[in-house]
């Protein structure tokens, strides 16, 4: 059982929420064309915190147009040391406003403040460094003397690390010399136009970051749009898929970050109790919202008693609930809509006949929650052994040689991530060779750095984020 801790919320005195946003082109706020704005609601308590407005084709135009001549007037031509500059200030200026960042993000997108103060905000700022580190530098990236960058970058992204995904996907682009335009996930709006305005303290010429709110439409007007050059998504498989015909036959670069169902591999000489550490890590973090999520446990047999003792025992230990309450290790589900596909597919587990167990714990009366769960008895064929549920649940399968292991684990469409756990240097080398998946993770897992190149295999996308690789995509003579 969990000890009884006292509430230790975070305050969120140090937000200052306004009631409405416009969208953030030229430098400025204004309001879109047709005025059609949508709620961003806390899912933690389902309190609506903005009205955020809905960008048309007509306002993705004027922001790729204002990307445009930021792109030709200034950015493009300036030396890099001096864009260097303006995303050290930026990098300084979100380290300085972390606290109030971290906030915003768990109270928008309901991860605990433990992880959006200590992982996503951290990890925000080492990427706006790194990159800053590179603008100068861009004829050591081996792509020739003088690599130029591509032009305009269309970028959407998700709302499982609203503030992390904005970084990896602005950062790069603009230390290469790109301007850009992006678009937020519809229900996590809040701390990307916290970044707009940090644009504007930092003085970054008007039009070379460029944000537009909005669903599914606005992205697809973004991306299909004819003034784009380069387009960066992440996000679902399906909707990549959707991406990849759209610019099909265009000049259009463009790097998909996709889905996932990664295998986390516990071998028999593992050091156990780090192994579940790594389990509940693997699944747990972020509520299980992680394309990269270990959410394929491949147990050797001959420890399975022991791992499954161990991991329920540790289970029971989690705390679900408020977000702002500093002891809070799994938050709200972002929204009612993936609530209902995380309990469809666990349905589905049990329909199927695997068995599903969670530990006993309260769940708020109002927002979304989904109690950490794990399902046993589970097959290959099942669908939450193939399918990318994308919230705290575990499905548990077994195997008794490494070959096996390796076989299940690569037993899947999606190849983003893959976590190993055994004694043995010579076993976590033959097994990372054998397994297709972008990132293998050696006794840890859901470990990132800015340097580290993340990327999938097959149905979980292409080209790379973070790293000389993230770099590359963003210049021409680059790999996508
Ligand atoms: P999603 O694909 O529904 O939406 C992602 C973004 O695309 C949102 O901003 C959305 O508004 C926009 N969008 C929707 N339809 C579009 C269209 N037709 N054209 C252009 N844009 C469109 O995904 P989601 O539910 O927000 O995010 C969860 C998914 O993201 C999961 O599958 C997860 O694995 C994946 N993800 C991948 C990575 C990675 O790096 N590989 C990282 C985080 C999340």
């Amino acid at each position: 059982m969990a000890f009884e801790y006292a509430p230790a919320p975070e305050s969120r005195a140090i937000v200052d929420l306004k009631s409405s946003y416009g969208v953030f082109i030229d430098g400025e706020f204004v309001d879109t064309a047709d005025g059609h704005t949508f709620k961003s609601i806390s899912p933690a308590t389902e309190e609506v915190l903005a009205e955020i407005t809905e960008a048309g084709p007509a306002d993705v135009d004027r922001a790729v147009a204002a990307a445009r001549r930021a792109y030709d007037d200034t950015w493009s031509t300036m030396p890099g040391a001096e864009r260097a500059k303006y995303l050290y200030r930026i990098a300084r200026i979100v380290q300085e406003r972390s606290r109030e960042l971290a906030v915003l993000e768990s109270l928008d997108n309901g991860k605990p403040i433990r992880e959006s103060r200590d992982v996503d905000l951290p990890l925000v700022a080492a990427h706006l460094f790194y990159y800053a580190g590179w603008a100068d530098k861009l004829e050591y990236a081996g792509l020739g003397p003088d690599p130029r960058p591509h032009g305009v970058a269309a970028q959407v992204i998700p709302w499982n690390f609203p503030m992390l995904m904005l970084a990896w996907k602005i950062a790069p682009a603009l230390a290469a010399g790109n301007t850009v335009v992006l678009k937020p996930a519809e229900t996590t709006s809040l701390t990307a136009l916290a970044f707009a305005e940090i644009c504007r303290q930092a003085d970054l010429p008007p039009g070379v970051v460029n944000i537009v709110t909005g669903a599914g439409d606005t992205g697809r007007a973004l991306v299909e749009h004819p003034g784009v050059d380069k387009v960066a998504f992440t996000g679902s498989t399906e909707v990549g898929k959707a991406i990849a015909r759209a610019v099909a036959g265009t000049a259009k670069k463009v790097t998909l970050e996709l889905g996932g169902k990664a295998a986390n591999i516990i071998f028999d000489d593992a050091p156990l109790d780090q192994a579940v550490e790594g389990i509940i890590n693997g699944i747990f973090f972020n509520q299980g919202h992680v394309c990269c999520a270990g959410s394929r446990l491949l147990v050797q047999e001959s420890v399975y008693d022991d791992v499954l003792t161990s991991l329920k025992r540790r289970m029971a230990t989690l705390r679900v609930g408020d977000p702002l309450d500093k002891n809070t290790d799994i938050g709200a589900i972002n929204s009612a809509e993936q609530l209902a596909k995380i309990r469809t597919l666990s349905d589905i587990g049990e329909a199927e006949g695997a068995e599903r167990w969670s530990p006993p714990c309260e769940l708020p009366d109002r927002g979304y929650w989904f109690r950490p769960t794990i399902f046993t008895g589970v097959s290959q064929a099942h669908r939450i052994a193939r399918e990318e549920i994308f919230g705290p649940v575990l499905s548990i399968l077994t195997f008794r040689t490494p070959a096996e292991a390796v076989e299940k684990a690569n037993n899947t469409p999606y190849g983003l991530s893959a976590g190993v756990w055994t004694d043995k240097g010579s076993r976590i080398l033959w097994t990372a060779n054998q397994l297709k998946a972008g990132v293998v993770w050696a006794n840890t897992f859901n470990r990132f750095d800015p340097t580290s190149p993340f990327g999938g295999y097959k149905e979980s996308g292409y080209g790379r984020e973070g790293g000389k690789h993230g770099l590359a995509a963003y210049l021409k003579g680059g790999e996508n």
